[in-house]
């Protein structure tokens, strides 16, 4: 029986595995996917206190060395289910592990359009993520939905290497942070459609062949004959699984406040899956933190 489980392996995760060891306790993290989460796509972290700029892969790295030479112990596996017996949690996966608490810190993953078309076409002209895929499409045209950071910060990647990028947005202003609009606008090959939709994918005998904008202001429709599209549309809650486990908001959210306590004593909720404001690196270490210190108490 470990003390405790920790599911997921982004930066909340790993916070409070190093948090947890370091008071004392055997930490289990159990990941799907990749070590780091969501930051590993972002190619500059310029925003953490004490690091100036880093890349997201690197701080990714660091954390994860910190973690596992503290002594946290890291599995690889999806958890499917998470059953309470008596003292302690059942945690199945491709394996099974008992543990006295657990920390859900599941992330959020990349939100779709919902357009026709999306999910055959993604990896073949449709692409969540600038940094892993932005390569494909070198001296190309492109566009990229969205108008916060991610999206922002994606299309300055994409104008290093692309002849040019369309940034779409829905309203008239962007969400993400002025500093990044200004060093866009430096940039000559990035082009703009503000209060415009994506509003198909299109193809040609089975392949991308570009997108249709709408105006949402005039509803004119017009086509970009662009070779890819970048969905930077934010980001959803992965947490259907353990609905029944701990009380969600309409969102999908795990519903804890700032002490990160679900509805479950013993479970905690750390970092983008806790119902909050403001998702960033800082919140989803200190949440980190805090529910390590929680769990530590509540195992007593
Ligand atoms: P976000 O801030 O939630 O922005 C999502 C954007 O997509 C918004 O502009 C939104 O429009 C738009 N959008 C949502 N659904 C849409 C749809 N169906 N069709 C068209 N547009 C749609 O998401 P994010 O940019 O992924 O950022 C997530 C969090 O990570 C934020 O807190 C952000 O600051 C942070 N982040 C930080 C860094 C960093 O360097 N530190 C880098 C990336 C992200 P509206 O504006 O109209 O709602």
């Amino acid at each position: 029986m470990t003390d405790i489980a920790v599911i997921g392996g982004g930066i909340a995760g790993l916070t409070a595995a190093i948090y947890a060891v370091r008071a004392g306790k055997q930490v289990t993290v159990i990941e799907k996917d990749c070590l780091g989460g969501q930051i590993i796509y972002s190619p500059m972290v310029e925003n953490y206190p004490g690091i100036p700029r880093m890349s997201g892969e690197i701080f990714a790295e660091h954390l994860q060395e910190q973690a596992e030479e503290l002594g946290a112990s890291i599995e690889y596996g999806e958890v499917v289910e998470i059953e309470k017996e008596e003292d302690h949690f059942v945690i199945r996966y491709e394996e099974e592990i008992r543990s006295k608490a657990v920390i859900l810190a599941l992330g959020a993953a990349h939100r779709k359009l919902g357009l026709e078309g999306e999910e055959d076409l993604t990896g073949c002209g449709v692409s969540y993520c600038a940094v892993c895929d932005g390569a494909f499409y070198e001296g190309m045209d492109v566009a990229i939905v969205g108008g916060g950071n991610t999206a922002l910060q994606d299309a300055l990647f994409l104008s290093n290497t692309c002849s040019s990028v369309t940034v779409i947005h829905r309203r008239n202003e962007f969400r993400g942070d002025d500093r990044l609009v200004k060093q866009l606008e430096k940039r000559h090959n990035v082009h703009y459609l503000m209060s415009h939709l994506v509003s198909g994918l299109n193809q040609t005998d089975g392949e991308f062949s570009g997108i249709t904008v709408r105006n949402l202001q005039t509803g004119k429709e017009e086509q970009l004959p662009v070779k890819g599209l970048f969905v930077a549309v934010g980001q959803s809650p992965q947490t259907k699984a353990f609905a029944a486990l701990a009380q969600t908001d309409k969102a999908g959210y795990l519903v804890a406040g700032e002490n990160c306590e679900s509805s479950t004593p013993g479970i905690f909720i750390a970092g983008d899956c806790r119902t909050k404001e403001i998702r960033q690196l800082t919140t989803a270490a200190a949440d980190g933190a805090v529910a390590a210190l929680a769990a530590c108490s509540y195992i007593g």
